[in-house]
């Protein structure tokens, strides 16, 4: 089988904008203008996200869906009727909200390229800010759009600015809007110098046409900017430009699709996605702006048997290599395992390895998903997004590959979840359902952890913040019918020891008959930070957060033994010392014990190993950890002091100030106990004027008085 698209021809990319700055308007477009979805839907104003998502199933199928599969014929060829010119474009689903940050992390990893929405009123805002920040880290080429430019109050100089201020003095027009707020027609493209208005219903018929008088003047300057921009980024250009010599038009987009590649560019388009303007013209910017899968560097990954760094070129005559990087339940299809070639190809009914967990499992179908249908392929090919069906033990994160060629890619981190809250099924029946229902979510969102509290029973889930949480109880209770009472949002705690320790644990019981023995002796200490590319000897365990060594010479506790030792020092430290919260970074070195040759068993050892841990921690200076929030509040000026004296009385340190139009913006690390109900507090102090984001920073020692508080209240 071939492909049937030229490589060159795929985009992968994302939309990432703020919330309420018009993903979903243009999201919506995207597809109606690929032809893909004849209706358009309407997103109201004050609906919430999650009724959002029912309403997304109604309809079948949904645009929240991890990746979507349509195809784009740039404007001015679509009459051509030639396949040839058709691009596939593969949109992956970037959330919104702040809480999902770990979402929009995750999906950067496997885009190439992406639109950053703003809204033209406001411009740059905090969380577009975060998100940048994300696209920055993982080098994502982008196109900025100013939508909304039909608002009342909307400034498409003011937007910009904002973009070139906060985000990055590398962003340049690319067009100038023809009219703002009522009379905003279209825009003028600044390269061709020629100008685009809309017309049709659905503003599907796009008109080009000469300058209008009043912008001409404006038209040349910004040119002659971007121009300048462009040749900067070629030596040779730069030196016939000097010299008078403009670079021809296909020169310069050759120039200028590398700068934006390289993060070097990042061009400013501008329209309005709901009274269909502007759309078209970004989406012929993807294909000549954003990369392909064959103009990025090859990935990287290490070889499981050979611990050696290895690499794979987009294409697909090499070994099979893809990174699944979503689970996601479709109404029609079931569970679908979301994943990116990177290289080599994947024929349906075909077994492959999973070098992550080293199984191999079989790909039942393969699906793509576009707005209307969902299309079954035979096999795909590298630089294609696509979803499997039938994988079991395929998580997020997972590395698939050719079993001969073994490769793993490196991993979504994800970051810890910070926030919990007990949840009590209100029945038998609703124990058993909830219990289908958060493996199901949890399976889908690496952020959300399930645990059972052992002494009491109770379900206790994780997240990434109060409205994380929210939205998934809502789910388990909507789509699973679970019934049950949920508990008020907790700050999810940990331990962990500051000094070191040796201790030694006994479990001995002999009275008549077979008795028990297990005895170990234990060296804890704090663990150093991991560094994932060191290699591990073979008697070490190292995961992020623990490490065990077995330092057993000569046999004085058999091989069979070390495992349980290992197990019940785990369970000890899920259990916690101080007020039962897990503990964390701790090394424990197992170097001596005896044993006896009868009474010796697993659980003896497992018993001796978490008695010997409690005594070592009860020596080793044993603390509670909390996690610290790095939050901005934006706030007109006048309410500043109140704010700032309202946070460093919450044990916040304010790290900063900053100016923000007419408002300041206060930068501060606050502890996630203190914020609770701050969006309250916040809205009471300023009249409705202040906003905020939060987002977790790091762990850190709760004070002395605090702990003290935190164990009683847990006894
Ligand atoms: P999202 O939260 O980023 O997905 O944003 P939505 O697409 O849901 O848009 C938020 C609100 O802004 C909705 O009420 C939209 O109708 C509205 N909206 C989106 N795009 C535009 C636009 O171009 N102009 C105007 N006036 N409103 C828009």
């Amino acid at each position: 089988m071939n492909r049937d698209y030229p490589l060159e021809k795929v985009r992968n990319f994302g939309i990432i904008a703020h919330i309420d700055a018009g993903k979903t308007t243009c999201s919506e477009r995207i597809l109606f203008y690929t032809g893909s979805q004849h209706k358009i839907g309407e997103v109201h104003e004050g609906e919430t996200t999650t009724d959002w998502m029912e309403q997304e199933r109604e309809r079948g199928i949904t645009i929240t869906s991890a990746a979507i599969t349509c195809f784009w014929t740039k404007t001015g060829e679509k009459d051509k009727k030639d396949t040839a010119k058709k691009n596939r474009f593969n949109i992956i689903d970037t959330p919104g909200h702040i809480d999902f940050t770990a979402e929009v992390q995750r999906s950067m990893r496997v885009l190439d390229g992406a639109i950053v929405v703003f809204d033209g009123v406001s411009g740059v805002e905090p969380q577009s800010e975060t998100n940048w920040r994300y696209a920055d880290d993982a080098a994502v080429p982008r196109l900025c759009f100013i939508n909304k430019l039909d608002r009342t109050g909307a400034s498409f100089e003011r937007s910009y600015a904002s973009i070139l201020d906060r985000l990055s003095p590398k962003a340049i027009r690319m067009q100038i809007p023809i009219g703002e707020e009522g009379a905003h027609e279209g825009s003028v493209d600044l390269l061709t110098m020629k100008a685009y208005t809309f017309v049709g219903n659905m503003g599907e018929e796009v008109v080009e046409g000469e300058i209008p008088a009043n912008l001409l003047e404006d038209a040349k300057k910004y040119r002659a900017e971007l121009i300048e921009r462009i040749v900067e980024q070629d030596d040779a250009a730069m030196g016939a430009y000097l010299d008078g010599k403009e670079p021809s038009l296909e020169e310069l987009k050759a120039i200028l699709r590398k700068a934006v590649i390289n993060n070097e560019i990042f061009p400013v388009f501008t329209g309005s996605a709901l009274k269909n303007k502007g759309v078209q013209l970004v989406l012929d910017a993807v294909v000549d702006l954003l990369p392909s899968p064959v103009d990025l560097k090859p990935v990287t990954g290490i070889n499981p048997k050979t611990g050696e760094p290895v690499e794979r070129h987009a294409s697909d005559d090499e070994p099979f290599c893809a990174l699944a990087f979503k689970l996601q339940t479709d109404p029609f299809v079931g569970a679908l395992t979301f994943f990116r070639v990177y290289s080599g190809t994947l024929t349906a009914g075909s077994y492959v390895y999973n070098s992550t967990t080293g199984g191999k499992e079989r790909v039942g179908r393969i699906v793509r998903l576009q707005a209307d249908k969902r299309e079954e392929v035979a096999q795909v090919f590298t630089g294609e997004i696509a979803a499997a069906v039938g994988l079991k033990d395929t998580k997020t994160s997972h590395t698939l590959c050719d079993e001969a060629n073994p490769i793993i890619l490196e991993q979504i981190k994800f970051p810890e979840p910070v926030v919990s809250l007990r949840i009590e099924p209100k029945t038998k029946a609703d124990q058993e359902k909830m219990g289908i229902a958060l493996r199901k979510l949890s399976d889908e969102d690496p952020t959300f952890r399930i645990k059972t509290d052992e002494e009491t029973g109770e379900t206790i889930i994780s997240g990434m913040g109060e409205l994380h949480l929210e939205i998934l109880v809502e789910r388990m209770k909507r789509e699973f019918n679970v019934v049950a009472d949920v508990g008020k949002p907790q700050v999810a705690y940990r331990e962990t020891i500051l000094g070191s320790a040796e201790a030694e644990g006994k479990y001995i019981k002999q009275t008549g008959g077979r008795g028990q023995y297990g005895h170990v002796k234990i060296k804890m200490k704090k663990m150093e930070p991991v560094d994932p590319d060191k290699k591990v000897s073979k008697n070490i365990t190292r995961e992020d957060h623990f490490e065990f060594i077995n330092n057993i010479k000569g046999g004085v506790i058999p091989q069979e033994f070390i495992a349980p030792v290992e197990k019940g020092i785990r369970e000890a430290m899920s259990r916690g010392f101080l007020a039962g919260f897990p503990m964390v970074d701790i090394s424990v070195d197992l170097y001596d014990g005896s044993f006896h040759d009868v009474d010796s068993s697993e659980i003896a050892f497992k018993i001796a190993a978490s008695m010997a841990f409690q005594e070592a921690a009860s020596k080793a200076k044993a603390v509670i950890l909390e996690p610290i929030m790095k939050v901005d509040v934006i706030v007109p000026e006048q309410f500043m002091g109140d704010i700032t004296g309202n946070l460093s009385g919450k044990r916040g340190q304010i790290e900063g100030m900053e100016e923000r139009g007419q408002n300041k913006i206060v930068h501060a690390k606050v502890p996630l106990s203190e914020m609770f109900g701050y969006t309250t507090t916040l809205r009471s102090m300023t009249e409705g004027r202040g906003s905020m984001t939060m987002e977790f920073d790091h762990y850190d020692t709760v004070p002395n008085n605090i702990a003290t508080d935190i164990i009683a209240s847990r006894k």
